[in-house]
């Protein structure tokens, strides 16, 4: 049952007819717990509220799948738009972007110009960049592009899904970029052709590449809300003299708050990643595809009102 209602959610995420309409109607169906809100300004006091409480953030202004040369522009604008709001409020905030949201899938020179601007306004007001791994399909262009910009940026960082059957090898050609990674399990509906179907497998890679990239030296930001995966960074790191500073924990806006402020009252950087803007439909579907008492709570909202 549960598999089905993932697919069924997944599967929700990708209609085009639905996001536009979600983007027309704004906020629902209590989108607002996962959404920090629709502009800069309310994601701004979500993040200041957040660092008040010891957390640092870091910001995504949602969108993704862009088709068209002036919604890729305006997406980078808005990612300018948050990066300039970091700098100006100094919110310990960095910043987190799509590749599809700024062209990717148009063309290599409109993803490539806007991500350069995007790189200069973030060196300028000393904000790190993490570019977010989508689906499969576009894994080795990320990777592609991530590897571009790091030559010429320090403050820029990307993501490696355990999922992946491609991953330790990623990992390995990454290794000389010295890259700061995020590592999460992965979020899309991949085929078992290129992805572990089993949990446990996952999870199995989940910790082969945690330990990996700690040991290689590099800054690993270990994304999840799986305490056994949490507990096994923190023993890991215990048994290896790994300090505290080469590494973070990361979840979600909106998934186990008091989990994090634990984690940050126990001397750990936590890192909570905010996502706003009017495109919030399908990261929405897919943090219910991720948990049937999401589904529970979205309903529960519902029958209130
Ligand atoms: P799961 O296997 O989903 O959950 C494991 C356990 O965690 C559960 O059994 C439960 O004990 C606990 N848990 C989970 N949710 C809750 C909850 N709501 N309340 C209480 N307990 C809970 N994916 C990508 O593909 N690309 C990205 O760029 C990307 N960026 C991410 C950035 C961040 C900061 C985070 C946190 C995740 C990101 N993801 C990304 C999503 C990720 O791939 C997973 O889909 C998502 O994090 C769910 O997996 P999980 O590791 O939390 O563990």
């Amino acid at each position: 049952m549960e598999n089905v209602m993932r697919n069924f959610f997944l599967f929700l995420s990708k209609n085009k007819f639905l996001t536009r309409s979600a983007k027309k109607y704004g906020l629902r169906f209590g989108a607002a717990r996962f959404v920090a809100g629709e502009t800069i300004e309310q994601a701004a006091a979500v993040i200041r509220d957040l660092n008040e409480k010891g957390l640092k953030a870091t910001i995504d202004y949602l969108g993704e799948f862009v088709d068209n040369k002036k919604e890729a522009d305006q997406m980078a604008d808005n990612c300018i738009n948050a990066i300039e709001a970091i700098g100006r409020e100094k919110l310990d905030s960095q910043i987190s972007l799509k590749l599809t949201s700024m062209g990717m899938d148009i063309s290599d020179d409109i993803v490539m110009a806007n991500m350069k601007r995007i790189m200069e306004a973030a060196k300028e007001n000393h904000v790190f960049v993490t570019i977010d791994m989508e689906d499969y399909e576009r894994c080795e262009k990320t990777l592609q592009i991530f590897k571009q910009l790091r030559l010429e940026y320090d403050n820029i960082g990307t993501v490696i899904q355990a999922y992946l059957f491609r991953t330790l090898q990623d990992m390995k050609d990454l290794d000389e970029y010295a890259p700061s990674l995020r590592l999460v399990k992965g979020a899309y509906k991949e085929s078992s052709e290129v992805a572990f179907p089993d949990k446990a497998d996952v999870d199995e890679n989940y910790k082969k590449i945690i330990q990996m990239h700690l040991l290689h030296g590099h800054y690993t930001a270990v994304a999840t809300h799986d305490d056994a995966i949490i507990e096994f960074t923190k023993q890991f790191v215990k048994d290896n003299n790994i300090s505290n500073d080469q590494f973070e924990f990361q979840m979600l806006y909106g998934i186990r708050p008091e989990r994090q402020l634990e984690l940050a009252k126990q001397g750990y950087t936590m890192r909570v990643y905010v996502p706003y803007g009017t495109d919030w439909y399908g990261y929405f579907m897919r943090r219910l595809a991720e948990r049937p008492a999401n589904v529970s709570f979205v309903l529960k909202g519902l029958l209130k009102k």
